[in-house]
C-alpha cells in the first residue's frame, strides 16, 4: 500500500523516524547536543511530531555561522551513513557559500525523493533532459540534482553548460551553442532557471530553431509569476513544441524538491517519511494550523550528513493536509504564493516586499526584461532621498502607455512611485557575464 493512502500511516512513520533522528542527534549532532543540554531539554520525551513544538526553532544564521556543527559525527553508524558522498553549497548574496553535507545514505534518499517526484509530475524513462543550469563557482544544488533526477527516473540527460565565461577552461557555452545542442540531442524536457529558459526560447524563436521534441519545461532556482510561466508556454507553442507543460518545482538545498501533480497546483512533499514540515508564526514562534500562512520550517527525519530540526527556510507559505483534489494523495502540500521574509526593505520610509513588486512587474506584457534598483537620488550624497529605479527592456511601440501602466503597477504593489528607464536588454541580462538576472538590487549600502 502506498504511504500516500492515509495520513495516519504517514504520521506513524514520521513519529518512528523522528524518535530515531532525535536520538542520533542527541549522541552525535554537535550543535543540537550542546543546545539541548544547555536548555535542559530531554529529547527522549519527544515521541511525536506534535511534541516537536517543545524544541527551539533553528535559524539560518546558526547554520551559516558553523555548518560543520550541523553534521552528524557518530563513529558507530554503518559505513553508508558516515561516508561523505557530496557537498552542495547554498549561496547568499552577501555571505560565503554554506556547505550542506550528504552521506551515501542521503544521496540514496535524494534518489528516492527524485523517483517520487518523477512519479508525481510525470517524468519517464523515455525522457531526454537538457540540464540548462549554469556552471557555477560553488557546486549548486539544481545543477547537481538535475542528474540525480534523471538517474532516478531512468531518463537520459545532457548538460549545456551556459554561464559566466571562465577563461581558464573555456567550458561555458553561449546561448546560441546551447540552442544547437538542443536541436542535436532532441530533449523532451528543458530543465533550468525560468528567466534563462525564457531568454533561450526567445532566441530559439529568432533563430527558427527546431524545438519540436520538447514537451516540458521544468523550472526551479528562482520564483516565477503565472505571467512568466504563461510566457514560457507561449514561446513553446510558437516553436511548435510537442507539448507546453511548465513544471514549477518548489524547493531548496535544505528541502530538496517538491512536486506538482498538475500545472499551477500546490507542491506535494514527495517523501513524508523523510521530512516533516510545519508553519510557524515568525514573531511568537508558535506553530500554526493547516491553512494558516507563516514561516515554513523543516525537520529532517532521515538524514545523516547535515541534519536540521525545525529549520526556518526563509519562505512564507501555508500547508494543506487534506487529500489532493487533483491526484488524491495524502500528506502535506505546500500552498503558495511563496514569499520571502528576509527581503523586506525600507524605501522612502515604507517597508516594501520585493517579491510582491517583482511579481507585479513580471505580469506586464511587453516587458522583455527588467531590473529594480533601490539607490540614493544623488549617488555621492548618502543623505539624499531614496529612489526606486525600474530598468526595462522593451520593443513595445507605445512606450508612454507602457510606462504609465508600469508606474501604476509599482504604486499598487508597494506604494512607492518609481523612476523608469528604458535600456538595452544586454544592460540587464548578459548570459555571457551572469548566470542569473539580479532582479532586485539595493545599492544604498
Ligand atoms: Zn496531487
Amino acid at each position: 500500500m502506498s504511504i500516500f493512502n492515509s495520513n495516519a500511516a504517514i504520521q506513524e512513520v514520521q513519529n518512528e523516524k523522528l524518535q530515531e533522528i532525535l536520538s542520533i542527534c542527541e549522541k552525535g549532532h554537535p550543535y543540537y547536543k550542546e543546545l539541548w543540554s544547555k536548555e535542559g531539554i530531554d529529547v527522549s520525551l519527544i515521541k511525536t511530531t506534535d511534541d516537536l513544538i517543545r524544541l527551539p526553532l533553528t535559524h539560518k544564521q546558526a547554520l551559516m555561522e558553523n555548518p560543520d556543527s550541523f553534521r552528524i559525527q557518530l563513529k558507530d553508524l554503518p559505513l553508508q551513513e558516515r561516508i561523505l558522498w557530496e557537498v552542495i553549497y547554498t549561496t547568499g548574496t552577501t555571505s560565503e557559500p554554506t556547505p550542506f553535507f550528504n552521506t551515501t545514505h542521503d544521496y540514496h534518499n535524494y534518489l528516492f525523493q527524485s523517483k517520487r517526484v518523477a512519479e508525481i509530475s510525470g517524468i519517464f524513462s523515455t525522457d531526454i533532459i537538457a540540464n540548462l543550469f549554469p556552471l557555477t563557482t560553488a557546486p549548486m544544488g539544481a545543477y547537481l540534482r538535475s542528474v540525480t533526477n534523471a538517474y532516478a527516473a531512468g531518463a537520459t540527460i545532457f548538460a549545456a553548460l551556459p554561464g559566466a565565461k571562465n577563461a581558464k577552461h573555456d567550458l561555458q557555452r553561449s546561448m546560441q551553442e546551447c540552442i544547437r545542442l538542443i536541436e542535436q540531442n532532441r530533449p523532451t524536457i528543458l530543465w533550468g532557471i525560468p528567466s534563462f529558459l525564457r531568454r533561450l526560447l526567445i532566441k530559439a524563436i529568432e533563430l527558427e530553431a527546431d524545438f519540436q521534441s520538447v514537451r516540458m519545461c521544468a523550472i526551479t532556482g528562482e520564483a516565477s509569476s503565472m505571467a512568466m510561466r504563461d510566457e514560457i508556454r507561449r514561446c513553446l507553442k510558437v516553436l511548435h513544441a510537442k507539448d507546453q507543460i511548465v513544471f514549477d518545482r518548489y524547493g531548496s538545498t535544505e528541502l530538496g524538491a517538491f512536486a506538482q501533480c498538475k500545472e499551477e497546483s500546490d507542491w506535494h512533499n514527495p517523501t513524508p517519511e523523510a521530512q516533516f514540515h510545519e508553519v510557524v508564526d515568525i514573531e511568537s514562534g508558535k506553530r500554526l494550523n493547516h491553512g494558516e500562512r507563516g514561516a515554513l520550517a523543516v525537520t529532517h527525519l532521515d538524514r545523516r550528513g547535515t541534519v536540521l530540526i525545525r529549520f526556518l527556510i526563509g519562505d512564507f507559505v501555508s500547508i494543506a493536509n487534506d487529500a489532493c483534489p487533483n491526484c488524491g494523495r495524502q500528506g502535506d502540500r505546500i500552498v503558495g504564493p511563496v514569499t520571502r521574509a528576509k527581503d523586506l526593505v525600507k524605501v522612502k520610509g515604507m517597508l516594501i516586499n520585493p517579491s510582491v513588486l517583482l511579481n507585479g512587474i513580471q505580469s506586464i506584457i511587453g516587458i522583455d526584461e527588467f531590473q529594480v534598483e533601490v539607490c540614493k537620488a544623488v549617488a555621492s550624497d548618502p543623505f539624499s532621498m531614496d529612489e526606486l529605479k525600474v530598468r526595462i527592456a522593451t520593443q513595445v511601440l507605445d512606450k508612454a502607455h507602457l510606462i504609465r501602466h508600469l508606474t501604476e503597477t509599482v504604486q499598487i504593489s508597494v506604494k512607492v512611485t518609481p523612476r523608469i528607464e528604458i535600456v538595452a536588454i544586454e544592460d540587464i541580462f548578459n548570459i555571457e557575464k551572469h548566470a542569473k538576472i539580479q532582479r532586485f538590487i539595493d545599492s544604498r549600502k
